[in-house]
């Protein structure tokens, strides 16, 4: 029999990451149905939004958002993800290790995509979800004491 303080079921970006954070409290149980790296994470390109230029403001990527959403993103939700995105990329490069691509002076080169009106993305050439997936599986690892990976462990047949 597994005891666990936290299951956790997946380890895309959101799964490993939650992980991390529960790791610092208790013993951590993360299943997933395939490989560990077998996530829609690991395929993600492009990469991740953020006010993170000085000259950007958290009201024009709230604006660009519901405007592109087109009536269907919830404005409390778009808040708080838009307010909370630059302190989890900080955290993801600075803790994690998430190799986003820089400058020769060191800042995040930022993109500028779809409906965006202002650079504001940070990547890792086009293979943005794998650095963060490699990244946080690395990280896991290290925390092998407190962090137990179940690979191959799918849903039961009926519920499949
Ligand atoms: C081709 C592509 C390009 C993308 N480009 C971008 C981009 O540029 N920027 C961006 O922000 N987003 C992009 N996305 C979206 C982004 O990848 C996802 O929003 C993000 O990775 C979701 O992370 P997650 O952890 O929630 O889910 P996932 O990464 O999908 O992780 C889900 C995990 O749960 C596991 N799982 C699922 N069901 C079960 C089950 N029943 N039992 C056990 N385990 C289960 C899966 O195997 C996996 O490990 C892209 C996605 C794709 C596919």
């Amino acid at each position: 029999m597994l005891e666990t303080d936290y299951l956790v079921i997946g380890s895309g970006l959101a799964g490993l990451y939650f992980a991390l954070r529960a790791s610092e409290h208790g013993r951590v149980l993360v299943a997933t149905k395939r490989a560990p790296d077998d996530a829609n994470t690991t395929w993600a390109q492009g990469g991740v939004a953020g006010v993170l230029d000085p000259a950007d403001r958290m009201e024009a990527h709230i604006e660009d958002t519901l405007r592109v959403g087109d009536g269907i993103c919830h404005p409390d939700t778009v808040e708080a993800c838009v307010r909370e995105a630059p302190a989890h990329i900080l955290r993801l490069a600075n803790e994690l290790g998430v190799a986003f691509d820089r400058d020769a002076e060191g800042h995040f080169e930022l993109g500028r995509e779809g409906g965006h009106t202002a650079r504001r993305i940070v990547h890792a050439k086009d293979s943005t979800g794998w650095a963060i997936q490699e990244a946080l599986l690395a990280r896991v690892s290290e925390r092998g004491d407190r962090i137990k990976l179940l690979p191959n462990h799918p849903p039961r047949p009926e519920y499949r």
